[in-house]
């Protein structure tokens, strides 16, 4: 079996136990993974906590920092075989797109690169003749960078890029799912060149592991994605540190597609929104929106397309879907789709997962239209369809916004006006107009209400890992006045 090292203060180690990671096409162990302890983390936050102020590091220029981040752009694209393997293995998400995500994962990284030295603060224009006031942008301190099991590779870039960027200290926690690749990333970040406990990867249980990590004294901030319910723990941890606290949590999509929509590209786009990556994403386009008078004619393209997906292997280039992540995933989805079921939904392809081994469900379509169906507000995870109906743009919009999430949308539609009013009235942090699931490092990513806060990706990312010093400086000659006046 494959055995993965943790990584504190520049050196690799075992865990003070190992678990089992399992891979999920098989269901049977395939490498053995450290798993950190709160000792772990202590001597992991110490060491990102010496590091923050040695001049080894903080020492650095931004541009010097942005090199750094640019030779780990490099190793990733460089490594990008092994990393997407090392992935699909441990997680079970298809090769052709683990592979297509290290290249946008390197791009993360080489955004953050450019961007390091061009992270600037302020002068201002006070209204006291006698002051001199700057604002500066300081790094935050020690990040608490916590991942889900589903792109902890992407999810990581978008962490790690801009709090390097802007001179952060990192303690990374994979999941306990599938935490190879991130260890595997470790490697390269010692190889980068980045001075020890600059950043520090460990993989251990939520419970133990996470929860000290986030109520940790010395984190000054908590970079989470992950799960609401988690969400909730990590915020009660941070009564501890009062650490600032960005969430990147769930989603129930809303994909809104109009009668007068390119009903092939649409129906394209759906099929990525939905069942790319066994639907195990967090923008997943869970709920199609479809205007009734041509709900027949899309849901039959759609069934059928779905009906053709390939499903096998992750690790064969030909494989469209693999399994889902665990085994514990499956259930839930099963447990789901049985309640909506039982309450009237209707099933209209797949919901039977296939014999054999491994954690594998098939593409399913459940029509919610005329019931009250779980499946249909709660987050799967996986790639279940509900399929609900509109007559007016104005019941699309009381769909669309009849959830407590909101991290993405799609709206399908040719005509431009109505193309603006639905980007205005759907309540999430992306809309995307007749596409679906892009993503840049350029464009800043993250949700509304219960999908979380804070932003990933673009330039606000990176001053979020920055605190505002605002610096005053008299430059009269004159003595101070009265004391007991503020100036
Ligand atoms: P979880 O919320 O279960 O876990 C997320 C991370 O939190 C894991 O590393 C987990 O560790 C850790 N954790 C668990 N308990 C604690 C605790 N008490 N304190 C601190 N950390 C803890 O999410 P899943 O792994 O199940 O991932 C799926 C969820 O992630 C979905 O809701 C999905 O929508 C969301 N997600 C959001 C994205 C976004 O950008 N908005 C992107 C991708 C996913 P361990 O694994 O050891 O339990």
């Amino acid at each position: 079996m494959r055995r993965f090292q943790q990584y504190i203060d520049g050196r690799f180690e075992d865990g003070m136990a190992t678990f089992e990671s399992i891979d999920p096409a098989t269901g049977r162990a395939w490498a053995l993974m450290p798993e950190a302890r709160e000792a772990d983390v202590d001597r992991a936050v110490a060491a990102a906590e010496r590091a923050f102020t040695a001049p080894a590091w903080a020492g650095l220029t931004a541009t010097q920092r942005g090199r750094l981040l640019a030779r780990l752009a490099d190793l990733v694209a460089e490594h990008a075989p092994k990393l997407a393997e090392i992935e699909t293995r441990d997680t079970g998400k298809v090769i052709r797109e683990t592979s297509a995500q290290i290249t946008y994962v390197a791009d993360y990284y080489r955004y953050y690169a450019g961007l390091a030295d061009k992270i600037e603060g302020a002068h201002l224009p006070i209204d006291k003749p006698d002051m001199e006031v700057w604002l500066r942008r300081e790094p935050a301190g020690v990040i608490a960078a916590i991942v889900p099991w589903n792109s902890q590779l992407f999810l990581s870039a978008v962490k790690l890029g801009p709090a390097l960027a802007a001179g952060c200290t990192i303690v990374l926690k994979a999941s306990e799912e599938g935490p190879g690749p991130l260890l595997e990333l470790a490697r390269l970040i010692d190889r980068a060149g980045f001075p020890p406990g600059v950043v520090n990867v460990l993989t251990g249980f939520g419970p133990a592991c996470g929860a000290r990590l986030t109520a940790h004294p010395a984190i000054a901030r908590i970079a989470f994605t992950g799960g609401p319910e988690t969400a909730r723990h990590v915020v009660r941890n941070s009564a501890e540190n009062l650490a600032a606290v960005s969430l990147e949590l769930g989603g129930k999509s809303p994909f809104i597609v109009f009668a007068d929509a390119d009903l092939e590209s649409a129906v394209n786009a759906q099929v990525a929104g939905i069942f790319a990556a066994s639907g195990q994403s967090c923008v997943a386009g869970s709920r199609l929106i479809i205007e009734r008078k041509i709900k027949d004619a899309f849901i039959a393209r759609l069934k059928e397309k779905a009906e053709a997906i390939k499903i096998g292997s992750p690790l064969d280039q030909a494989t469209e879907m693999g399994p889902l992540c665990t085994a514990r995933q499956r259930a839930h989805i099963e447990g789901t789709m049985a309640a909506s079921i039982g309450a009237g939904a209707r099933l209209i392809t797949g919901g039977k997962r296939p014999e054999g081994e491994g954690f594998y469900y098939p593409p399913t379509i459940l029509d919610c239209s005329d019931v009250t169906a779980s499946a249909a507000e709660r987050e799967l995870f996986g790639p279940v369809l509900s399929v609900l109906t509109f007559d007016s743009e104005e019941e699309a919009v009381r769909l669309a916004n009849a959830t407590p999430y909101g991290l993405a949308a799609g709206v399908f539609t040719r005509e431009l006006a109505r193309a603006h009013r639905m980007m205005r009235r759907i309540r999430a942090g992306v809309v995307w107009v007749n596409t679906y699931r892009a993503v840049s490092p350029i464009a800043p990513f993250g949700g509304f209400g219960l999908s979380g806060h804070g932003r990933e990706g673009g330039i606000e990312a990176a001053l979020e890992y920055t605190q505002l010093k605002t610096v005053w400086l008299n430059t009269s000659e004159a003595p101070i006045p009265d004391p007991f006046v503020m100036r």
